[in-house]
């Protein structure tokens, strides 16, 4: 692919916030350069993030239901086993497909694609050593630089992918680990152990914080820390890994608690570091065009996305916020709607978080501690998936929903779902949110029946007033 025509909008990056930011742009009419060096499309969450970690959860739900759960439902076989090649493959395929699929969206809407590593120049030139050896130099009078974050890595620990895992090696492990230590009790660690724990992994997390998850509320975060821990995940909070012996066959930990103390031993077989991830900006050089960055190396933007340098915009993970792909998709889509001389406008109070377990936990707006914090008056109304007809009739009745209003108004402030589903049942809240409603709003909306749904109707209810089925 030629880019050496100048192009209205440059992309550096195919990630969420990259690949759509560019289709986005080619829609509006502006031409358009993608630039990715993976050799794939989709970034961090379509190739090693969101979707294969997904597509094992999945495969592995599966597998622990038919162990678990099928008896009880009257369905019986001999036996079940894994097959970890054949799971494996099945992610990769799903992977494949989805990135291919991107490709062609941008054959459709006319992006140009350009496959290397890309830098500055200049505030309107990136010079690009393509994957075929070659170098291209690409001109856009807007550029967009989308190229995400990366593993953070903790001192003392060299992650070599295959016993000192990050997340994109806890995607590919090629066998089932006796003992899997996760360092950091994030969405990222709790979803990949629950992934190995459930194909027979002991799962052990270690967490410096005092609690799992610190964004979540308090009171679901405590049911929930509970439903891991029946799932047989094991939590040291409060403890830090000081180092890791590789030198024999099992990886030998030291631990310390955070606040300093005796120091304890534990072994594993893998180690997955997952205890946050770190922007990636390294070879861009940024430095020689002057774009400023904070402490933690992420590019500051004001709330139009562009940077310090005229034409030099960031969005997505390399930009303070929260490092999640819808959060970068809404970045992208706006950022191009400003160069394109449109309004573009991104919540982020309103950015529902999704831990993908089983049972999800979904969130969005305030928690509790929050609410509190800022003074407010507030009403809660909760509402148990046990008295949820649905949930009973698929005996998948663990969790609550937890609506949070302003006492006054009765304007919903969060609403925080622990179900099997969680992570579609959040967008009716969002929805909700968005539109400025209050708990009243939801009771009053009519409600397929028998469905998760109406647990959300219930908790509303019973914000204001009393629920019915409880
Ligand atoms: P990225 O997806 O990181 O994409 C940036 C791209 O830029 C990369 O492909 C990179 O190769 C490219 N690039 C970087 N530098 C250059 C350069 N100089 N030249 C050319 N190309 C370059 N988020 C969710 O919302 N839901 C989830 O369920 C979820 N699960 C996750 C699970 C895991 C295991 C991980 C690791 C992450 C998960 N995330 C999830 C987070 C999500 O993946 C990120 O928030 C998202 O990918 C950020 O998008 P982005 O476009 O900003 O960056």
């Amino acid at each position: 692919a030629s880019g050496s025509d100048e192009n209205d909008v440059v992309v550096i990056g195919g990630g969420p916030g990259g690949y759509v930011a560019a289709i986005k742009a080619a829609q509006l009419g502006l031409k358009t350069t993608c630039i990715e060096k993976r050799g794939t499309l989709g970034g961090t969450c379509l190739n090693v993030g969101c979707i294969p970690s997904k597509a094992l959860l999945h495969s592995s739900h599966m597998f622990h239901e038919a162990q678990h759960s099928f008896a009880q439902h009257g369905v019986k076989f001999s036996s079940v086993e894994v097959d970890l090649p054949a799971m494996m493959s099945q992610k990769d395929k799903a992977v494949a497909g989805l990135t291919r699929g991107i490709e062609g969206l941008f054959k459709k809407n006319k992006v140009n694609y350009v496959k290397g590593y890309c830098k500055f120049l200049s505030p309107s030139e990136v010079s690009v050593d393509t994957i075929d050896g070659g170098n291209t130099v690409v001109k856009g009078k807007n550029i967009i630089i989308a190229t995400g974050s990366d593993v953070k890595s903790l001192p003392g620990l060299t992650i070599d992918e295959k016993r000192i895992v990050s997340s994109t090696g806890a995607l590919a492990l090629t066998e089932v680990p006796k003992n899997l230590v996760v360092i950091g009790a994030g969405y990222i660690g709790l979803e990949m152990g629950s992934v190995w724990g459930r194909l027979g992994s002991q799962v052990t997390v270690v967490e410096f914080a005092s609690d799992i998850v610190p964004t979540m509320d308090g009171e679901v975060r405590k049911q929930f820390q509970r439903s891991l821990e029946k799932q047989k995940m094991k939590f040291m909070l409060k403890t830090k890994v000081v180092s890791v012996d590789t030198a024999g066959d099992v990886l030998k930990l030291t631990l310390e608690p955070a606040a300093g103390g005796e120091q304890t031993t534990l072994e594993a077989d893998v180690v997955l570091v997952s205890a946050g991830r770190v922007p990636f900006t390294s070879g861009l050089g940024l430095d020689k065009i002057g774009v400023e960055t904070d402490k933690a190396g992420r590019i500051l933007v004001n709330e139009r996305f562009a940077s310090n340098v005229t034409g030099v915009y960031a969005i997505g993970d390399v930009i303070p916020g929260p490092m999640l792909a819808h959060k970068a998709e809404e970045d992208g889509v706006a950022c191009v709607e400003f160069i394109a001389g449109k309004e573009g406008h991104v919540d982020y109070d309103l950015v529902p978080g999704v831990c993908y377990t089983h049972p999800e936990v979904a969130s969005v707006g305030k928690t509790e501690e929050q609410v509190k914090a800022l003074g407010l008056d507030y009403r809660v109304g909760k509402f148990p998936f046990l008295a949820n007809s649905r949930a009973k009739a698929i005996d998948d009745a663990e969790g609550i929903v937890k609506v949070l209003a302003e006492k006054e108004t009765d304007k919903i402030l969060g609403v925080h779902i622990m179900a099997p589903n969680a992570g579609e049942l959040i967008h009716e809240a969002v929805l909700a949110l968005h539109y400025g409603a209050s708990s009243e709003d939801i009771a009053r909306t009519c409600h397929a029946h028998p469905t998760m749904s109406e647990a959300l109707k219930e908790a509303a209810m019973a914000t204001y007033d009393k629920p019915i089925h409880i």
